[in-house]
């Protein structure tokens, strides 16, 4: 069937007039796709996790955009209108955070900490604040309220979740989309949009293992997978 978007990660297929079928790629990229690759079986993993996540998501009273397992690659989704904010938050200093601000990765934030980014690969996804997403019209006061409250709520199950599996959630990266005037959770939540350390050795089990060519990366993957499942 004709592909509607293909991104860095995934490709969007029509499902219906309502609905999209998700398909996970195995291609890796990082630093705004300046390093590229291919993580084997990837794209079954960021499926099985993220379709895991979701389902515990709403399980919890959290709105998302996911509806069902097509294949082992592919997820149905609602369409939504993908609004162009990548929204994170941290909960111990990593990544760009830990640069940005000198601070050794793995210092733990006195609170978690939302972040956002304008969704743009040309300009390289800039930090952009509360007041610049109201006065350009990417988002509207309560929209943004919303994200922001639905973020922490995510990341305190999420943190739950990974601590009962000996992983600890550092920081992730959320996107949310609108739908009949309802903002829903969607994009992926998976070991490409999150940071991972093992809560014994402390080894990260995420993109930061291809980012840094760390090596093990596929069975780090895995073996998140296999704790996501362990239920
Ligand atoms: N992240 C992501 N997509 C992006 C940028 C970041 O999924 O385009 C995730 C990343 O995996 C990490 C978190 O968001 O879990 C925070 O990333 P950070 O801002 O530290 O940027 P990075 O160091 O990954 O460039």
């Amino acid at each position: 069937m004709e592909k509607l978007y293909e991104g860095k990660a995934k490709v969007l297929f029509p499902a219906g007039p309502d609905t999209l079928r998700v398909y996970f790629k195995d291609e890796a990229t990082a630093f705004n796709a300046q390093k590229r690759g291919l993580i084997p079986g990837k794209g079954v993993i960021n499926n099985k996790v993220s379709a895991t996540l979701f389902r515990y998501l709403e399980a919890h009273g959290v709105k998302t955009h996911f509806l069902e397992e097509v294949s082992d690659r592919e997820m149905r989704v609602l369409r939504v209108e993908i609004l162009p904010l990548e929204v994170i938050l941290r909960f111990k200093a990593a990544g760009s955070f830990a640069k940005r601000y000198g601070v050794k990765e793995g210092t733990p934030l006195k609170t978690p900490l939302v972040e956002f980014s304008l969704k743009s690969d040309p300009l390289g996804d800039p930090l952009i604040c509360p007041e610049a997403i109201l006065a350009l019209g990417l988002a509207a006061e309560e929209e943004l309220s919303q994200v922001r409250t639905t973020t922490l709520k995510v990341g305190e199950l999420l943190r739950d979740f990974f601590a009962q599996r000996g992983l600890d959630l550092i920081d992730f990266k959320l996107e949310f989309g609108k739908r009949q005037g309802e903002i829903l959770l969607a994009d992926e939540i998976s070991p490409d949009t999150m940071r991972l350390w093992d809560q014994k050795t402390g080894e990260p089990m995420d993109k930061d293992r291809f980012r840094k060519d760390l090596g093990g990366v596929e069975e780090a993957y895995q073996e998140v997978l296999r704790r996501v499942l362990r239920g």
